[in-house]
């Protein structure tokens, strides 16, 4: 009997789970015909079938990405390795973890696999729902602000991100909202309007008067820095203080604090004090079997606090829990441990910097490239490029 494997999510760490996991993870061609041949899995995703390159939407702002080029259905994807796909959502984890229910069914498994990426404390905040635009709810929500911004000829923006603390590491997306800020400076400059606008950028998690190559790159810009800074509550033209006191804006884009999946409070599935799902350094959910979770919806085990939500995490993550589970499908135990790392490149337009830490200090790339560069950019757009051609057509 060939064993069923259920994949929640169609992200990041879903995808890369799936790479990892199949013996030959590229399949040109007419692959699919051999893989249906000597398939040793039933693998089934459940999830809307559309991936959404994420960390290209900060570009809506100057144009040069849209909600078209950065999303792709991966149903052929799917179909070139034999994947089912179930386009629904999941809304609870039973039997610990034996069965998925979604809105419109149940199904079974023997192993599952969680990468249903993240939820917003959109409540948090009264005021966020209806105030605020934000990229990380994804390109229809920034497109929205694309076009509200450029319906005004000048004004007030305030740009700003909140962290969930209390996992230990970084829940909240902290490195999007910089570029946002600097690629929203360049957007204004090239429609000569940068003069008729204050951009500020808050965070409560940020120190007053607090320096780094990341608030030296938004100073030389001209950006007004709120540190410290969080509204009492959104509101029509605004924001107001814990005082009382109405601030004018006419646009905000903010990042609330990132958590688990509201269902999972109800599910079998154990949760971090954050709201994540509890996993171990090996990918393992917590007191379950044959169950794994990666990426923006898992906590991590002794994290080292700089430690970001982010798709490069998601990569390794998901490859540690492939490599686990084909050892628990042959009654193994896991070995495959992931790094911490966080790793991005900044994209300012006019310049661009590498955002790099590592646990073992390892350099990214081995070296091969510069911390601070504008060619930055393209090696960015590149792994773009690579990633979603790999998804489109092998
Ligand atoms: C604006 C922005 C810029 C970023 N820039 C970078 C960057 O430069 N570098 C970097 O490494 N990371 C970056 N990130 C972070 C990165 O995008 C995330 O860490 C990554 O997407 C996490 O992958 P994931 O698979 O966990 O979640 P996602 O990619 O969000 O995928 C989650 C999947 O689960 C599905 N899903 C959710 N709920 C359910 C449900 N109930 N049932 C079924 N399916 C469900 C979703 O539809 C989706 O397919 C950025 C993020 C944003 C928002």
């Amino acid at each position: 009997m060939k064993k069923k494997i259920t994949i929640a999510g169609n992200g990041f760490a879903s995808l890369f789970f799936i790479m990892y996991f199949l013996d030959s993870p590229v399949f040109p061609f007419f692959a699919w015909c051999f893989r249906r041949m000597y398939s040793r899995y039933d693998m089934t995703v459940i999830g809307n079938g559309a991936f959404v390159y994420f960390p290209a939407i900060p570009e809506f702002l100057t144009h040069k990405r849209n909600t078209q080029c950065i999303t792709v259905d991966i149903r052929s994807f799917l179909g070139r390795r034999n994947i089912r796909l179930i386009e629904d959502r999941i809304i609870d984890v039973q039997d610990g973890g034996r069965t998925v229910v979604t809105e419109h069914g149940r199904y079974a498994n023997d192993a599952l696999f969680l990468g249903i990426g993240p939820s917003f404390r959109k409540d948090d905040l009264p005021g966020t729902r209806e105030y605020t635009y934000s990229p990380c709810y994804g390109p229809d929500d920034m497109a929205r602000f694309t076009s509200r911004l450029e319906s005004l000829d000048q004004g007030i923006v305030y740009i700003g991100y909140k962290i969930n603390k209390k996992d230990g590491f970084v829940a909240g997306r902290t490195g999007p909202m910089y570029e946002c800020a600097c690629l929203l400076d360049a957007a204004l400059k090239k429609r000569g309007a940068r003069d008729r606008f204050e951009i500020h950028f808050f965070s409560p998690n940020r120190t007053p008067g607090e320096k780094g190559a990341l608030t030296d790159r938004l100073r030389e810009r001209g950006i007004i820095m709120d540190d410290g800074y969080l509204p009492a509550a959104f509101v029509e033209g605004g924001m107001v203080d814990h005082d009382g006191t109405f601030r004018k804006a006419d646009l905000v884009l903010y990042s609330p604090e990132i958590t688990g999946a509201p269902f999972l409070r109800q599910s079998c599935l154990p949760v971090s004090a954050g709201g994540h799902i509890d996993v171990d350094r090996y990918g393992q959910v917590r007191g379950l079997h044959n169950v794994f979770a990666a990426g923006d919806c898992a906590s991590h085990e002794a994290p080292p606090p700089w430690v970001p939500h982010q798709a490069h995490m998601a990569q390794l993550r998901a490859q540690a829990a492939a490599q686990n589970l084909k050892a628990a499908l042959k009654n193994k135990s896991p070995t495959h441990r992931y790094r911490h790392e966080l790793s991005c490149i900044l994209d300012m337009d006019n310049d661009a910097m590498w955002m790099h830490i590592a646990e073992d200090d390892r350099p990214p790339f081995w070296n091969l490239f510069p911390r601070r560069s504008k060619h930055l950019i393209q090696v960015k757009a590149l792994f773009e490029r690579l990633f979603l051609f790999y998804l489109r057509y092998l």
